[in-house]
């Protein structure tokens, strides 16, 4: 039986001759587990990624940073109050602050090398390495937390999603925002504050929806044991916000129990 491990090197060819990576500004989503045997593991896919593209962007989101008030804004899919337990076990955000473990093991990888750079949002945070690294991460601002996103979308970046579905497509709810769809108010700890942050986005739960629409946008490969996707973030958010104006429910999940797609259902 031949050896099927994988290497950096395998899997580099493999990103750029069978899905077309070579340089570009990428937002990637991986899960190192779904691959396979990987000679020097997690590390040497990192590698693979940032040697095929110009550019690697992960989410770095810290969703431990969130408190609940005892008050809020409406209709902002929160229960207020009642909350000092979890509160109390909520975590600063602070540069060197860990990943949510819902990011996945990749993105704690990545942002933690030290050739890596971070943005500061308190809870939806992107960290990146590469050519245009401090470019993509200062298009970000407290009110404008999908600015990374936006940067991507006008500078012809993709989207890598490997051994993970469109419920980890972040780069999506940057349609829902430019469709109308409001995002909601959070609350995170800070070294000397609690901030406010506007225009977070919901759920992803019903993201895989417009799987098989975006196929046309990219291109579609098997590496080791995972599936691997590249797809053009411009013609994907385009469609993607036409299908919510035309259909507004578009990209909900349908949990009774939602309270985030609940909130903004029409
Ligand atoms: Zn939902």
């Amino acid at each position: 039986m031949a050896d099927s491990t994988l290497s950096t090197r395998s899997i580099e060819q493999a990103l750029r001759s069978e899905i077309g990576l070579d340089g570009q500004d990428v937002i990637a989503h991986v899960d190192v587990n779904s691959i396979g045997p990987i000679s020097g593991g997690a590390e040497a896919l990192l590698a693979a990624i940032l040697s095929a593209a110009g550019t690697v962007v992960m989410p770095a989101f810290t969703y431990q940073t969130q408190v609940i008030p005892q008050v809020g804004p409406p209709n902002n899919a929160m229960d207020y109050g009642g909350a000092d337990e979890r509160n109390a076990r909520a975590e600063i955000f602070r540069p060197d602050l860990a990943v949510h473990p819902d990011m996945g093991a990749l993105a704690e990888l990545l942002r933690s090398d030290h050739d890596t750079i971070r943005s500061t949002h308190p809870i939806l945070s992107f960290c990146a390495q590469g050519a245009n690294a401090k470019k993509v991460l200062a298009s970000q601002t407290r009110e404008n937390p999908l600015g990374p996103v936006a940067w991507l979308d006008a500078h012809d970046g993709i989207v890598l999603m490997m051994g993970l579905d469109h419920r980890h497509n972040v780069s999506l709810h940057l349609a829902e925002q430019r469709a109308g769809r409001e995002g909601f108010t959070r609350w995170a700890l800070t070294l000397d504050d609690i901030e406010e942050l506007h225009h977070i986005p919901g759920h992803r739960d019903g993201f895989n929806a417009i799987w098989g629409d975006l196929m046309q946008f990219g291109a579609v490969t098997q590496i080791g044991m995972a599936r691997c996707e590249v797809i053009q973030i411009k013609p994907m958010l385009a469609f993607a916000e036409q299908q919510i104006r035309q259909y507004p429910n578009f990209l909900l999940c349908d949990k009774p129990a939602c309270h985030y797609c609940g909130a903004r259902r029409v």
